[in-house]
């Protein structure tokens, strides 16, 4: 975004709010107003006890039955009320130093309660509720609240009401990035109206159009840039001509399994590029489980026989420390000696400068890392092979950046998320496909069940049988924090809770995304020798995890997730020989997002999942359900916005063919290389 009007322009931000909103990377007002919400709040009509005792989170309608209670404990103090609905339903009520509620809060009243829900044996208890009059709930009811990100010192009103601040001062601040042509043509909402709406829709049908318009110029901006970057490398030379090796053979017939035929031919078709006559741009696609990391390495292994080198990116550092240690697991039981590196952002800066040296003099012949790998300071000695794993968007952008170093390698991208072909050919219609259709033959088909949260006792029962059984489990929560609005289980409390539950000698540990990266490293270690028996995590371990003595993935909230999603956390069992087991708690107590679950159990095949997925839910309903984060744009998704997608990419060949040179020059004069390349990242 171009425009430079400082934050402190707006009534009511001095510097000391300003200097909060650069928490949120937010500096001027053109970037608070592109900050769009993370999700909604809708408020929804109140529920009875009854129904709302099922669920994690609700508002329920009820008389205050007596006089409310305060107790202290040390300086804290805790607040509890008792209400009915007067359809013979109870529930409690608590509230943690606001002792003033007893002054509101008088026996015979009624209000409406919002808030987070849980079971304390039989009593339902609702923590922490927002109170309303019924006329003050009524008007809010079926609106839209938007929730923003959030830093320390920000709350959400105050994001929430700068914004309202930023569209009255400069309500035309923010200008379309699309031709005019194209805009008269394909849109119908002005884009200023479409930001305004995006934060303060008045109904559902106003949040959704503002969606559509967003995410169409998202995406348009996206395949423009695509295709500019695509005109600019076509089929090179192969200047790494990487013949085939008979120890490539030998390698691949001591593996202690046998490739599948899918294995077989991915490799072979890899094999083919490397010693083609051009640079080899190539996808693998398939789904978890299929067995794509063993490719990459033989891919890896050739082109380090050949004397050149070769680098196998992750999207953390988990993963890429994983995929390292099983590479140097191999190559130790098979007696190779080539040297292998691991490059990722958290190592100490003379570790960092110690690898640089090697990967410079071409001591280290395959190299495994994170984003590090790209990075200004690594210069290669003979660079011809780089392997992204699940990370789609890398491909266009990694590989320009190594052109401008100079160096022109294959390129390998792999990836486990579906994609239906038709956009796999608007994203990637400059590489070559490779799918991997098929699981290892010695695989059992994952049972899964879709659960209420009153299973969770055999659950854990479940959990602790297969432990005892000597095999691990995994069990995923939504978010890190619990906040007011989410209903979220919390890794922390839940491990904690777990702890309590399952016998002591199970050990049971957390992980989530904003835990240091050897902290993390060292858990999934442990976690690996099965030192640790149930592992407790936010959607970190999505992506690639690969610990195939787990046998149960038990998803909290699974009604928050995509099923694409989903799809991608189950994979993370079912990788060994063992029957292994998906349970998906359905916390919501909602039949439609039952429904929506079972698809799950209809199909192993991650594309046929999420376009079900995509049938079966209303566009209202897509709002904060996200599907994986892999291929996210800020506001477009490419499952729900599928079409758009399409729309925006005929858009994009009309306006390449019907504008001038002058004119195209002049529009991407808008966009800048670095703007888009940073959603592209
Ligand atoms: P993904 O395609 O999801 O990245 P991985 O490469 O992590 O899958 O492989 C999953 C597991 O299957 C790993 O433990 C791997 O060693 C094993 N594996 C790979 N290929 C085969 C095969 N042909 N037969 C049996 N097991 C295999
Ligand atoms: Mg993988």
């Amino acid at each position: 975004m171009s425009g430079q009007t400082p934050l402190t322009a707006l009534k009511g931000v001095g510097e000391k709010r300003a200097a909060n909103f650069l928490k949120l990377s937010i500096t001027t007002v053109e970037e608070l107003m592109a900050c769009y919400p993370r999700t909604y709040d809708h408020f929804l009509p109140p529920v009875s006890i009854e129904e709302a005792s099922a669920c994690t989170f609700g508002a329920v309608c009820g008389t205050v039955m007596k006089q409310v209670a305060v107790r202290s404990f040390g300086t804290k103090n805790m607040t509890a009320a008792e209400i009915g609905d007067g359809q013979g339903g109870k529930m409690r009520l608590t509230w943690f130093n606001m002792p003033y509620l007893r002054n509101t809060l008088k026996p015979g009243m009624r209000f409406v309660f919002r808030g987070r829900i849980r079971l304390q044996g039989k009593t339902a208890v609702m923590e922490q509720p927002q109170i309303f009059t019924l006329g003050a709930y009524e008007e809010k009811q079926g609106t839209f609240q938007p929730v923003y990100s959030l830093a320390a010192g920000i709350k959400n009103s105050t994001v929430s009401r700068t914004m309202a601040q930023a569209f009255e001062q400069f309500p035309d601040l923010l200008l379309t990035m699309l031709p005019q042509e194209i805009q008269k043509k394909y849109t119908s909402m002005p884009y200023g109206q479409a930001l305004y709406q995006i934060h303060f829709p008045s109904d559902e049908r106003e949040l959704i159009a503002a969606h559509r318009r967003l995410a169409f110029e998202e995406f348009f901006r996206f395949i423009y840039q695509i295709r500019l970057l695509r005109s600019s490398v076509s089929q090179e030379e192969n200047q790494c001509r990487i013949s085939r090796r008979a120890e490539t053979e030998d390698l691949m017939n001591s593996l202690p399994f046998r490739l599948t035929g899918a294995q077989k031919r991915t490799l072979e078709e890899i094999r083919e590029g490397l010693a083609g006559p051009y640079v080899m741009s190539r996808m693998i696609q398939g789904d978890v489980g299929s067995g794509k990391t063993i490719v990459a390495f033989l891919a890896l292994y050739e082109t380090a026989l050949a004397g050149y080198q070769g680098v196998m990116m992750a999207p953390t550092e988990v993963l890429a420390r994983q995929h390292y240690q099983s590479l140097n697991r191999l190559f130790s039981e098979q007696g190779i000696s080539l040297q292998t590196e691991l490059l990722t952002g958290s190592m100490k800066k003379k570790e960092k400068r110690e690898a640089y040296e090697r990967i410079a003099a071409g001591i280290s012949s395959i190299i495994i890392g994170t984003h590090a790998l790209i990075q200004e300071a690594v210069q290669y000695f003979r660079l011809a092979l780089v392997i992204t794993d699940e990370q789609h968007r890398f491909g266009v952008k990694q590989r320009r950046v190594l052109s401008e170093k100079g160096y022109l390698p294959h390129v390998l991208v792999m990836s486990a998320t579906p994609i239906p072909r038709t956009l796999a050919m608007i994203l990637y219609g400059d590489l070559e496909l490779s799918v991997m259709d098929e699981l290892p033959a010695d695989r059992l088909p994952i049972k899964n069940c879709v659960v209420n949260i009153r299973y969770r006792e055999k659950a854990y029962q479940f959990i602790q049988n297969e432990v005892e059984k000597g095999h691990q489990a995994y069990v995923v929560c939504p978010m890190v924090e619990a906040s007011e609005l989410m209903d979220g289980e919390n890794v922390v409390d839940y491990a904690r809770q777990l702890r309590q539950v399952l016998p002591a000698s199970v050990r049971v540990e957390y992980l989530h995304g904003k835990m240091k990266e050897e902290q993390k490293d060292a858990l999934m270690q442990a976690f690996s020798q099965n030192e640790i028996q149930v592992l407790v995590s936010t959607t970190v371990i999505e992506v690639g995890i690969d610990v195939p003595n787990a046998t149960v993935m038990m998803i909290e909230n699974a009604e928050r997730f995509g099923l694409a999603s989903l799809h991608q956390l189950r994979g993370r069992v079912g990788r060994g020989n063992a029957q292994s087991y998906c349970i998906l708690v359905n916390c919501s107590g909602n039949e439609e997002a039952q429904k929506r679950l079972e698809i799950l159990n209809q199909s192993n095949d991650g594309f046929f999942i999420a376009s079900e997925d995509l049938k079966l839910r209303g566009p209202g309903e897509l709002f904060g359900v996200r599907q994986s984060g892999l291929l996210s744009f800020r506001i477009g998704d490419v499952y729900q916005d599928a079409d758009l997608l399409q729309l925006a990419s005929e858009a994009v060949e009309e306006y390449l063919a019907t504008s001038s040179p002058e004119e195209q020059g002049e529009f991407s004069g808008g966009l800048t290389g670095e703007s888009v390349l940073g959603i592209m990242s």
